[in-house]
């Protein structure tokens, strides 16, 4: 396999400009030869109508529309004032099946320039001229013989498809492979001048909704613009789509004061992202940026993408519509994340993740009627970590089993005897969403239960409606299979998404607990007290229980309870606690609910 290295210096070597279009008649590639020829212009990404009237272009376009079809040409075009260019083009099909087409320059002539020199018998110049003309001409006709030789035009395609490889041919922009490479030789002659330069990642805000609401041909075309607006701005030396609806940029850093320079940044972003026009239509978009500065922040490519990776998430976090640079907040943050990965394998290994117990209370007797596993894990520097900071840790770790399989043992274990006993009546547990799809799920859960003693009927398996709506299939046949041995399926977090109702008919759902965003609606919006109504009679029709979730004052408790709960759970009752001091609750402070 060639490089590209190699390929553009066949490129450049050639005496011929040599450009590539795609589809959209936009260049994508040009060689040496071609940048002198636009005069040092930046024409990649953009299309003969930034440099030509309208006339010309439609003349230039029926003729790539040929090529487009699968036809080659020799063309004379008119390229400037009085400048021809004797042009072949040939078709070219890129990776991802659509054509374009390669271009070779074979002669160009300045007719004015021939004129001015002279001045003389304008007749005479203009003849000579066109004869001038006709002798490139034929001239040119054998240097393409002579450059079919010397590169056929099936190496020529594969030479191409290399480029290509390196294109993003809906934008015309570089692709993630091209900006990487693009971004390797700037850290090496950034860093051997010891000079600066940012790393933007550019991510279109909501693009999913637009492309639903819009269709795909506008979400193209607001890629394709925002794409282009990145091109038009100053300081900007590399730009790339990388991956779906972002973008990344390499920039030049000429301020040292941070607020300058986020300014600039701003306003770049809102011309970026100020309205479309599509479909005949004004159609207002978003962007986020993350940004990060080779080599204050970072000081190789890697960790400089990543920071600018970095800084989206927490701008797309904190509302979008931002530009977030890395910072020494995220820097902690950061660190804090992997020193915590790092010694994730020991504390799960180790018993150090474990189960705290929150009392699920019945609404009629105001008795303990089940307990809910929540993992807790104090660590050496941090203290108490949150299990939303953990559990998605461990399974981006790929330790999503491990956590949930040690907790589940732990908590079987733990609460055996006041299953035994009568004392509740199941104990409830969490289930990492990713988990829910694989196959094996439900054959692992069920072992555990056996290795441990425990009867499945006395378990509860809560999983949350994300896990259950993005993979229907995986998800129905492992609760199938736990639900015919006995365990029990509660739907977590219920009321927080979009509810697909058809799913939940056709699981086996036995309860749902209404989450703790509703329950704090009690008693300031009015909406609320209708929902919680609704939703108890869809959970009457479904014949399943309701937990109500985060009961912090009486009035919740109380209102629940009216529209008929079952269940409920909350800090009015107890936080989770730790084995011991539920053992204690259970003999003290549960005569006081009462
Ligand atoms: P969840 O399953 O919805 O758990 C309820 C969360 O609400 C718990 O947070 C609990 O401490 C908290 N909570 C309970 N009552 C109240 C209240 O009255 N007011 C307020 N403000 N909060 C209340 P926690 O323990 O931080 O757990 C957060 C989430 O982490 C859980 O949400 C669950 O999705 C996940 N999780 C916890 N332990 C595990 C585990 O062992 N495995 C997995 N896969 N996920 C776990
Ligand atoms: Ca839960
Ligand atoms: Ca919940």
């Amino acid at each position: 396999m060639k490089t590209l290295d190699q390929l553009q210096q066949v490129f450049d070597a050639l005496p011929y400009p040599v450009f590539v279009k795609n589809a959209q008649h936009q260049w994508i590639y040009g060689n040496k030869a071609f940048d002198g020829l636009m005069a040092g212009k930046d024409y990649l990404g953009k299309d003969d109508r930034d440099f030509f009237p309208a006339d010309q272009v439609k003349v230039f376009w029926t003729e790539d529309n040929r090529v487009f079809a699968g036809e080659e040409s020799i063309n004379e075009e008119e390229i400037g004032p009085d400048i021809f260019a004797l042009t072949r083009k040939v078709p070219f099909k890129f990776p991802d099946g659509s054509t374009g087409l390669v271009a070779i320059i074979l002669a160009s002539v300045t007719t004015t320039e021939t004129l001015n020199t002279t001045k003389v018998n304008y007749e005479a110049e203009i003849k000579k001229a066109s004869v001038q003309l006709q002798r490139l001409r034929e001239s040119s006709a054998r240097r393409a013989v002579e450059l079919e030789d010397r590169l056929s035009l099936a190496e020529m395609q594969q030479k191409m498809t290399m480029t290509m490889a390196k294109t993003d041919s809906a934008t015309g922009l570089k692709n993630r492979l091209g900006f990487e490479s693009d971004l390797a030789s700037s850290v090496q002659t950034y860093g051997a001048k010891d000079r600066r330069f940012g790393l933007a990642i550019v991510d279109v805000d909501r693009f999913k909704q637009i492309n639903d609401r819009y269709g795909h041909p506008t979400g193209d075309l607001i890629l394709k613009t925002v794409g282009r607006r990145l091109t038009e701005l100053p300081d900007v030396f590399t730009i790339a789509r990388w991956g779906g609806d972002e973008f990344a940029i390499l920039t030049e850093v000429h301020s040292d004061d941070p607020t300058i320079m986020l300014e600039g940044l701003e306003e770049a972003r809102k011309y970026v992202f100020r309205p479309v026009r599509a479909a005949g239509r004004k159609i207002d978009i978003s962007g986020s940026v993350g940004f990060s500065i080779f080599s204050e922040d970072a000081h190789s490519a890697d960790e400089l993408m990543r920071n600018a990776d970095v800084a989206l998430i927490i701008a797309k976090r904190s509302g979008k519509g931002m530009v977030q640079p890395f910072n020494q907040k995220i820097r902690d943050g950061l660190s804090r994340r992997m020193q915590l990965a790092r010694d994730l394998p020991d504390a799960i290994s180790n018993g150090d993740i474990r189960p705290f117990y929150q009392p699920i209370i019945g609404a009629e007797n105001r008795m303990i009627h089940a307990v809910e596993a929540l993992s807790r894990w104090t660590h050496p520097k941090y203290g108490p970590v949150s299990p939303d900071e953990f559990v998605d840790l461990a399974h981006e770790c790929g330790l999503g089993t491990e956590l949930d399989t040690s907790i589940l043992n732990i908590a079987c274990r733990e609460v055996a005897a006041w299953l035994e006993d009568g004392t509740i009546a199941y104990l409830s547990v969490n289930v990492t969403p990713t988990e829910m799809v694989a196959c094996d799920f439900a054959e692992r859960f069920l072992a555990c239960l056996a290795r441990t003693g425990t009867t499945p009927t006395h378990i509860c398996l809560e999983i949350v409606e994300s896990a259950i709506v993005g993979n229907l299939d995986a998800a129905r046949t492992n609760i199938q299979r736990l639900s015919e041995a006995g365990v029990m399926i509660a739907l977590d977090d219920y009321g927080t998404g979009f509810s697909n109702l058809r799913a939940l008919l056709d699981l086996p759902l036995d309860k749902l607990k209404i989450d703790r965003s509703l329950i704090e609606g009690i008693g300031t919006n009015y909406k609320v007290a209708d929902l919680l109504t609704s939703i108890m009679q869809l959970a009457k029709t479904l014949k399943v229980g309701v937990v109500a979730e985060g009961i912090e004052t009486n009035l919740q408790s109380a209102f629940v309870t009216s529209v008929g709960c079952d269940l409920m759970q909350g800090f009015l009752f107890s936080r989770p606690l730790s084995y011991d001091a539920l053992n204690t609750w259970l003999s003290a402070d549960q005569q006081q609910i009462a």
